[in-house]
């Protein structure tokens, strides 16, 4: 299975992403994931890209593409999830382009949908723990301590792109560059199948695997 989780930032395809690839046995191949450890880390890539992310922007693509062939040619013949990319139609043929030397296909493109005022609430909400990995959302699901974990105790972070002016632009963003995708991938004759994200994250993940076990 080679699936494109798609949908604006917010949308929860790094979640659904995550619970997939470990009920499934796939590998989540998430640029967002894989430019934050570069940033993290100090490398030279890693610090040319934050300073886009930090502003909402997008990495330029040809810095992407060449990180996804490298993680698409490392999963060998498990299958893929992918989260967070495609974001503009050169990657989209980018990656068709790579797929087709690999004799691989997208199988299926879940797009989650998910009302903006939703969006613009779980993104500026969203707190993490550094330790822990535990994540919350002052609006819904507060820490018992203000801003401090419930699980380790360490003080939570936000996401430098998760301040309302940045989520502002991240959304334009979606809506301007990478939402034209979908038309894309419809036109191409992809099988592209639309999920209510607006709901529970075991719901979500009902309609997803019923794509993913057809
Ligand atoms: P995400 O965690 O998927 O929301 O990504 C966070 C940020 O990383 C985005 O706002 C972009 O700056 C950058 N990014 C992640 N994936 C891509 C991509 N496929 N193309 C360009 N930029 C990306």
């Amino acid at each position: 299975m080679h699936l494109v989780l798609f949908g604006p930032p917010g949308a929860g395809k790094g979640t659904q992403g995550t619970v997939l690839a470990e009920k499934r046995g796939l590998t989540k191949i998430s640029t967002g994931d894989i430019l934050r450890d570069a940033a993290r880390a100090g490398t030279e890539l890693g610090l040319k890209a934050r300073k886009f992310m930090d502003a909402g922007e997008l990495v330029p693509d040809s810095v992407i593409l060449g990180l996804v062939r490298e993680v698409i040619e490392d999963s060998g013949n498990s299958g893929f999830i992918m989260d967070g990319f495609p974001r503009t139609i050169p990657q989209a043929e980018g990656v068709d382009q790579m797929l087709r030397e690999m004799k691989k296909v997208i199988d299926a493109v879940v797009v989650l949908d998910v009302p903006n005022e939703a969006l613009v609430q779980r993104l500026s909400g969203r707190r993490s723990c550094p330790n822990c990995g535990a994540v919350y959302n002052v609006y819904y699901d507060k820490p018992k301590q203000d801003e401090k974990c419930d699980r380790c105790g360490s003080e939570l972070v936000q996401r430098a792109d998760d301040k309302r002016d940045t989520v502002a632009r991240r959304l334009d963003v979606y809506k301007q560059q990478t939402s034209p995708i979908i038309d894309y991938y419809q036109q191409h004759g992809a099988d592209v199948h639309f999920i209510n994200g607006d709901r529970g994250i075991d719901d979500v993940l009902r309609d997803i695997l019923q794509i993913v076990d057809r």
